[in-house]
């Protein structure tokens, strides 16, 4: 009989259009070559409203790619927990929901209460990933270098007595210009500013405060954006390092979401020696946060010194059959297809509580 694996995509976040292309990819790839035998993909739906959809709507949804809008009757209704009943049926689920309410630990704390095992990293991990001043704190615990940076508190934007001008002196004195200016728990680039004056920081505090309470601001550097993924539970592999050009003035949600602004170069082309290190970084990175199955970590190779700084972890990048993750793996000898399958095997073997 064929694993029944519940592809759960969609979820409330800035980055549900990439998840429904996610699903599309991954989905196609379980019902292709040896995995028709294997699986039966049943996929569910996390709308924007955080509402559920079973099988069936969830299957319109990847055939049109685009989101299924909320509906009238739905407003003001608060049923996110009531699950379509084919949820019963999943032997393994595979979230593919990226940022906030998905990547971040929220629904694998859930998928852990129901007892079922599912792709990725648990709770602990993905909450660790997400928030870039844990995340932080995880990669200084390990020894990994990274960017010089200062944790904002929202309230130290809107405070009375205001503490506001001294914050933006001390980001001044410590971090200089340019700066970039953070959400601590987003991705696609969103809310994300580089700034140059202390202007533009303010604006850049104020809108940043509106996606999240808590905020980072980084030293910006000059250097090659590098990216490497990673494979497997606690002996985890490296694939080949990836490298993102692109012409714009940094790596933005334009510049990442619109055909042609961005080449990914695999594999990048570098120093033996600093491919090696990025790889075992790559490693020591998702054992820090106690990573499993999959992330993308992303680097800054500064070429002028030869150093190499952390930038972040993803544990659920962008997989679409043109993302970064699965190229590098197809690049490293995993097709897209035994990638899949491959994460799927490896939840089996973490089970559930372990
Ligand atoms: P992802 O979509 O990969 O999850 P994200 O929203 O978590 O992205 P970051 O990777 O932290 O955001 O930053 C987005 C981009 O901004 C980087 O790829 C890079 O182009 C630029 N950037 C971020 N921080 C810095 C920095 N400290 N110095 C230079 N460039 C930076
Ligand atoms: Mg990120
Ligand atoms: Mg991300
Ligand atoms: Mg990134």
């Amino acid at each position: 009989t064929k694993l029944k694996v519940g592809l759960l995509f969609g979820g409330c976040s800035g980055e549900h259009e990439v998840s429904i292309s996610s699903a599309r990819a991954i989905a196609q790839a379980l019902k292709s070559g040896e995995n028709t035998n294997k699986y039966e993909v049943l996929p569910f739906y996390i709308q924007k409203n955080g509402i559920w959809q079973g099988v069936e709507i969830a299957q319109q949804v990847l055939a049109a790619g685009s989101p299924y809008l909320p509906t009238d009757e739905q407003q003001g209704k608060h049923n996110l927990w009531q699950f379509p009943s084919q949820a019963s049926e999943i032997d393994v689920w595979f979230p593919i929901l990226h940022g906030p309410n998905g990547e971040d630990g929220t629904v694998q704390g859930l998928l852990k209460l129901m007892q079922v095992p599912f792709v990725g990293t648990p709770a602990l991990g993905s909450a660790v990933g997400m928030d870039k001043l844990a995340m932080k704190t995880a990669f200084a615990q390990a020894g990994l270098p990274q960017v010089k940076y200062i944790a904002v508190n929202r309230s130290q934007i809107y405070s009375n007595p205001c503490v506001f001008p001294k914050l933006c002196d001390e980001i001044e004195a410590t971090l200089g210009y340019p700066c970039f200016v953070k959400p601590a728990n987003l991705g696609s680039s969103v809310g994300i500013a580089k700034v140059r004056s202390r202007a533009q920081l303010e604006t850049a505090l104020d809108n940043a405060a509106s996606y999240d309470r808590r905020l980072i601001v980084e030293a910006g550097v000059v250097a090659r954006e590098v990216e490497c993924a990673v494979l497997g539970n606690d002996q985890a592999k490296a694939s080949v390092v990836g490298e993102i050009t692109y012409t714009s003035d940094f790596y933005d949600y334009q510049t990442k979401y619109t055909a042609g602004q961005a080449d990914l170069i695999i594999p990048a082309s570098l120093p033996d020696a600093i491919t090696t290190q990025i790889q075992e970084m790559a490693i020591k990175a998702f054992a820090a946060v106690d990573g499993a199955g999959l992330a993308r970590v992303d680097f800054f190779y500064v070429e002028q010194t030869g150093e190499v700084l952390i930038n972040e972890i993803n544990t659920l990048p962008g997989f679409t059959t043109t993302s970064m993750y699965p190229q590098l793996w197809a690049a490293t000898g995993i097709p897209f297809s035994e990638l899949v399958d491959q994460l799927i095997q490896l939840a089996l073997e973490r089970k559930v509580n372990s």
